[in-house]
């Protein structure tokens, strides 16, 4: 599928919009249209239902009781500063960028590899952005560097194969990116990723504090609010959906790395010794989750982290990565990370950062020379009311983004197929396959033609259906056309009163898929869609 056709869909249809589009835009941030709302909202309605308020899911983890309980959080986007240096973001919470003095563009260090090439006594490392046909891109870069043409390709000398810019310790000899001189990258700078703001009327520092970056932190500072209000025993997880803020160097790829997002975030507190076993068991349960709502095992892979991957305190982590179309053949871009995190926020909430060797790191001290930074100081441990017990619980992280998950959608359900019109005749259609639990639009309902009665019982039955579903009417046009457009929508069902329906009340029922039509009554309508899409 190439991207460009899912992307115009999006904008014609009303799935996604550039944010501030009549002014121009604003680079990572979207809108999500009257159709694009009603998908993510199914997408986090369907992992809120499934993972909290309609979990009954059982383990079968030695020692630890089969169900467990699951509830949800709704916490702030800006909190106290001091959680974000505790959480280890302020510190640590940065990428490096690259700038181009040339160009003026700016580049995520990372992001940009090239590749050695000599011609003469010069060699140049011509650089080119992470991403699909490099090779080509480099090349390409490199002829024009040399004032050489397409066909003079073989003189140019390659010197080893694509790597990396950071595996570089000096940009004199790099042709960046689109630039036509050479050495104009300037050397890679810290870039932290929170955005800041200025709370009540302290301009200074005194009021500076940050969007949150994530939504777990959140959760683990009411930990403890959580546990006294409620009833629940570890095991037990708090999830929370909500808006995330990063101020990426190079948001790209249309919504999979936006300024402006969504997270769908889940901390399950457990007994350290069990928590090997939940990690596993939240690996398998969320890559599952993504296959029940369609996407092919075929793109989706659960990848495990090398050791020298993980953080120092994880015993494990592992990405759900989807094979989204625009990455380079082969790639594939993260969903969700889980991760199992040991006992490292909730004590570094209790006694501030941590180091590798669990020592408090040196902390700011104030005007007062007071430590300005530190934890809280509570007590976040958990007591076993059975055992008797007192231990920090560790924490297994599932940590998901909802427009990466929608986009994942989209990408899996778009297809092109051949279906007849109005005539018979096989023409292609677009058709966005998504499942039905996902759809925007559950069933549309057509008066065959927009006389005799039809509109008048069509109307009935869509004011019936519309008090369960997100149901559309229809009248305008041949019926073939308001078919293909459902189809665009990703609409499963589309129910059409024709003249017999007026005889003896019954509807037929087209799936989009299969494009088989069935006879049905009206009055079992409500039902049969109930079955097919919640
Ligand atoms: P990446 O390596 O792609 O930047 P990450 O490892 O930093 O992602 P996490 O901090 O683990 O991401 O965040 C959890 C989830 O939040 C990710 O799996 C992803 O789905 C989502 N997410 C993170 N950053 C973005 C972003 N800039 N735009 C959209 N979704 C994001």
């Amino acid at each position: 599928m190439e991207m460009d056709k899912l992307v115009s869909l999006c904008k014609r249809r009303g799935f996604l919009f550039q944010s501030s589009e009549i002014y121009g835009g604003l680079n990572g941030f979207w809108d999500y249209g009257p159709l694009g709302v009603e998908l993510k909202r199914n997408v986090k309605e369907s992992w809120w239902r499934d993972m909290i308020s309609g979990h009954n899911d059982r383990s079968t983890i030695p020692g630890a009781p089969s169900a467990y309980e699951m509830s949800g959080l709704d916490s702030t986007i800006i909190m106290h500063p001091q959680i974000w240096k505790c959480s280890g973001h302020y510190d640590l919470f940065h990428d490096f960028m690259v700038d181009c003095r040339e160009t003026k563009r700016r580049f995520r260090h990372d992001q940009v590899c090239g590749r050695w090439v000599k011609r003469g006594d010069q060699r140049v490392f011509v650089a080119a952005e992470e991403g699909e046909q490099q090779e080509e891109v480099i090349q390409k870069q490199a002829l024009k560097f040399f004032q050489l043409r397409n066909k003079d390709a073989e003189q140019l000398q390659w010197d080893g194969p694509v790597v990396s810019l950071t595996t570089l310790d000096s940009f004199e000899a790099v042709l960046g990116p689109d630039a036509k001189t050479v050495g104009t990258l300037t050397p890679p700078r810290e870039f932290n990723l929170m955005f800041k703001t200025f709370v009540g009327a302290l301009s200074g520092e005194e009021g500076a504090a940050y969007l949150r970056p994530e939504t777990a932190q959140g959760i683990f500072v009411n930990f403890k609010n959580v546990v006294d209000s409620t009833r629940m025993r570890i095991p037990f997880g708090i999830a929370q959906i909500g808006k995330s803020f990063r101020n990426e160097i190079t948001p790209r790829n249309f919504t999979f790395r936006s300024r402006e997002f969504e997270q769908m975030e889940i901390e399950f507190f457990c007994h350290p010794t069990q928590s090997p076993a939940w990690y596993q068991y939240w690996r398998d349960r969320r890559y599952r989750w993504y296959t029940d709502l369609g996407l092919s095992s075929d793109r989706l892979r659960l990848r495990d982290h090398h050791t020298e991957e993980l953080s120092h305190y994880s015993t494990g982590t592992a990405d759900i990565e989807y094979a989204f179309p625009f990455l380079p053949a082969g790639s594939f871009g993260e969903l969700e990370g889980i991760a199992h995190r040991g006992d490292f926020d909730l004590r570094s909430h209790m006694e501030g950062k941590l180091d590798p060797h669990t020592r408090p790191l040196e902390v700011e001290k104030d005007a007062h020379g007071q430590p300005r930074w530190r934890g809280s100081g509570k007590d976040l441990s958990y007591r076993d009311d059975l055992t008797n017990e007192r231990f920090v619980p560790h924490v297994i992280e599932p940590s998901a983004g909802a427009d990466r998950a929608t986009l994942a959608f989209l990408c899996e359900a778009y297809c092109e197929d051949e279906a007849p019109d109005d005539s018979g005749q096989l023409q292609t259609r677009v058709v966005l396959k998504l499942h039905p639990r996902l759809a925007p639009v559950k069933a549309a309902i057509f008066p065959l033609v927009k006389k005799d009665g039809m509109p008048e019982l069509a109307d009935e039955i869509y004011g019936e259906l519309k008090r369960s579903f997100n149901v559309f009417y229809d009248e305008k046009g041949a019926v073939g056309r308001r078919y293909r457009r459902q189809d665009e929508a990703g609409t499963p069902y589309c129910i059409t009163v024709d003249g017999q329906s007026l005889k003896d009340r019954t509807v037929t029922i087209r799936d989009r898929d299969t494009l088989e039509q069935v006879r049905v009554k009206i009055e079992d309508c409500t039902s049969l869609l109930r079955d097919r899409v919640t």
